[in-house]
């Protein structure tokens, strides 16, 4: 309901904004160029909404976000034009974010006549350039949505992102609604644009295979909170926070991981009434009294790797962790 969401979006704009101080201390998302920075958390942590927020398509209620170093509430109306073009979104389910009204052609080709980018003559040209680009027969750029698969639909969403030239891309769950095979095609598809034209990706996804398979860093979230961000390799070969831990320990081999997203044991608490201290503490195994009362600071544990852990502060008692390979 409205006023449940309405309630969360405050929520986590209070929460972002205690991040945004640790951005400012150059410790969390900062996203840098040519970067593919994975977003993890279970279903209702926040990630859906910090991904709108850094795309622009939904306003921060308090906070900063930087867009190339600038605060992007001050950029002039040009400049902050630009940051709206240069950031897009590709969603989950395409048949939902694309107009099932409208052809092809106009689904990719009407933001860059409206942004003046190219003339109404040079739409056709253009929209056929793209779907090559995306690998769609642009000879069907005259098709509905429905007429395409379900590949075929997000190849139309990447299609009409890429239209506008952005620099940064957040795909939220871009490939879960995917069949495996498909899934593994449209990856190799970002990873393939990302390289030739230097985009930037915010991914975010439950599904650590995938993060793994595409990602520079990682960054898990909680109820709201980043609780851990890392370069993938140390990401994966040394979690810190308990509860990274414990998301590796679900994850099933790479074989199944499409079967369960099983989340970590315990009902994910409420994001309205957050539980006291660190937010994980009534599911963490390593809970100890400090953290009901305190919620733990990010705090730099190796280079450019963060976590927020009270176990941070006394090495000795931090428990190694065991992970299955992934
Ligand atoms: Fe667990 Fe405490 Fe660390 Fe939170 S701060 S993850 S409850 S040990
Ligand atoms: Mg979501």
């Amino acid at each position: 309901d409205l006023d449940y969401a309405e309630k969360l979006a405050r929520m986590l704009g209070a929460n972002l904004e205690a991040q945004t101080v640790h951005a400012v201390d150059h410790v969390d998302l900062r996203i840098m160029p040519g970067e593919v920075v994975g977003l993890v958390g279970e279903s209702g942590c926040g990630k859906s909404t910090l991904g709108r927020i850094m795309a622009g398509i939904m306003p921060q209620s308090d906070g900063e976000i930087l867009w190339q170093g600038q605060d992007t509430r001050t950029l002039s109306p040009a400049a902050g034009r630009a940051a709206r073009l240069g950031a897009q979104m590709i969603f989950q389910d395409p048949m939902s974010s694309l107009n099932p009204r409208k052809q092809v052609i106009d689904i990719i080709g009407e933001a860059p006549v409206a942004h003046g980018m190219i003339t109404r003559r040079e739409k056709d040209s253009y929209v056929a350039a793209m779907m090559q680009r995306v690998g769609l027969d642009p000879s069907f750029r005259s098709r509905y949505p429905h007429q395409f698969s379900g590949g075929q639909r997000q190849r139309i969403g990447i299609a009409r992102a890429l239209a506008v030239k952005p620099q940064f891309i957040v795909c939220d769950e871009s490939v879960a609604a995917l069949d495996v095979s498909i899934q593994a095609q449209v990856i190799n598809l970002f990873l393939e644009l990302k390289r030739d034209l230097g985009l930037t990706y915010l991914f975010i996804s439950h599904d650590l295979g995938v993060v793994k398979h595409v990602s520079d860093r990682v960054a898990i979230m909680y109820l709201g909170r980043i609780v851990e961000s890392a370069p993938a390799d140390a990401f994966f070969a040394q979690p810190n926070h308990p509860y990274t831990v414990a998301l590796l320990n679900e994850v099933p081999s790479i074989a199944h991981r499409r079967r369960v997203f099983s989340p970590v044991k315990g009902e994910i608490p409420s994001p309205l009434h957050p539980p006291s201290g660190c937010h994980f503490h009534p599911r963490c195994p390593h809970a100890f009294d400090r953290c009901s009362r305190e919620a733990p600071k990010l705090k730099q544990i190796a280079s450019g790797h963060i976590s927020a852990c009270h176990l941070n502060d006394n090495q000795a008692a931090h428990p190694k962790p065991t992970i299955a390979a992934l």
